[in-house]
């Protein structure tokens, strides 16, 4: 079924709406997953563009608050500013040079928790202007988590900032459940020792009810914990998928869908065992959000470099050969040499989530 995707197809570039609703349901028909990234730079965003053409797969770029806030500049004195700026103009880089990659992309914010409302709004309000100049929206999904707060306080946030995404043909990602640590500044810090695991296990009662009442407002994916946490840490937790399966089946049950109703989203993917990613991809997962693995990755290919050019770091002109060394420190060499890592560590990705080879995307 796949192949029909596949054959239709959508435009190389930023899937929204319609283009962003066909690449859910390719992934879902073709059984695959595509992987998240988590990026702070332009030159993270085009690894990650680069690896994805690499491999012909789709991909999901996506920015946090502070990865927003980053790239906005530290230099800003005003966070909630520099965070939407950052996140425009990361928003508008990729815009700009996605489709020269052949691939689609979806372009999505990652955990935003109710102090981050404000920061969600404005880069709406920024899609809105957007989607009437264009007809098209910056991004593709945006997620917001309350998955702290009672589940009616998050399902009630949820509808409203989701009625303000629809007409703009936006998706909304929610968390049920707890994500166990924390994300760029989001969550609590995992303690492998007294963290309450009760929380890390969504309930498939919640998710019906979330389901139930905001699938018909737009289109929603669902964070459901299963132990997830975020981060690498010496000993992990008990992931149990079947809590996906149990999900989507009792969605199915009482409200009369098809097989998988549901969009299922993948956090705290770094360091996950083979099986059951495999598992979560099988029960509709079609996201899974990596950042600690290929953050790691990159500052592993700088570190290596510098390590292997110890001089150019130390020195403009060597002192034992008398050569310049502007081109060894040239920060296009150093940083380019995290990009290869990072794009070298993706392609087990790609593998792994089985989304290799499958882009939907025409040029
Ligand atoms: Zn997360």
């Amino acid at each position: 079924m796949t192949d029909s995707l596949q054959s239709v197809g959508i435009p190389a570039g930023i899937a929204t709406g319609n283009d962003y609703l066909t690449l859910l349901r390719a992934c879902h028909e073709g059984c695959y997953a595509l992987p998240a990234i988590n990026v702070t730079s332009s030159s993270t965003a085009n690894a990650v563009l680069e690896a994805a053409a690499h491999n012909k797969s789709d991909i999901i770029i996506q920015l946090s608050y502070s990865g927003a806030r980053f790239y906005g500049g530290r230099g800003l004195k005003n966070d909630h500013k520099a965070a939407v700026y950052g996140a425009l103009s990361l928003a508008q880089h990729i815009h700009m040079v996605a489709k020269e990659y052949g691939i689609a992309v979806i372009l999505h914010t990652d955990h935003a928790n109710r102090p981050l409302i404000p920061w969600l709004n404005d880069l709406i309000d920024f899609s809105a202007t957007q989607y009437a100049n264009t007809g098209r929206p910056l991004f593709s999904s945006h997620m917001l988590d309350l998955s702290t707060e009672p589940l009616e306080d998050n399902i009630k946030e949820c509808a409203i900032i989701l009625k303000r995404l629809t007409p703009l043909g936006v998706g909304l990602e929610i968390e049920l459940g707890l994500t166990g640590g924390e994300e760029d500044g989001i969550g609590q810090e995992y303690n492998e020792n007294t963290t309450d695991n009760a929380h890390l296990y969504t309930q498939p009662e919640d998710v019906l009810k979330a389901w139930q009442e905001l699938s018909p407002l737009g289109t929603v994916s669902i964070a459901a914990s299963f132990g997830n946490v975020h981060g690498v840490y010496k000993t992990k937790i008990n992931l149990n998928p079947e809590i996906l399966k149990a999900s989507q089946e009792l969605v199915q049950h009482f409200s009369h869908t098809g097989p998988k109703p549901l969009h299922l989203v993948f956090h705290g993917g770094s360091g996950s065992e083979l099986e059951k990613i495999e598992q979560a991809i099988s029960y509709g997962v079609f996201k899974m959000n990596i950042d600690t693995d290929t953050q790691f990755a990159y500052a592993q290919g700088v570190g290596h470099y510098i390590k292997d050019n110890q001089e150019a770091f130390e020195y403009q002109v060597s002192p034992v050969t008398g050569q310049p060394l502007k081109k060894l420190y040239d920060p296009r060499r150093w940083v380019r040499a995290g990009e290869l890592s990072l794009i070298e560590r993706l392609h087990q990705s790609f593998i792994t989530l089985g989304s290799r080879g499958k882009t939907i995307a025409f040029r």
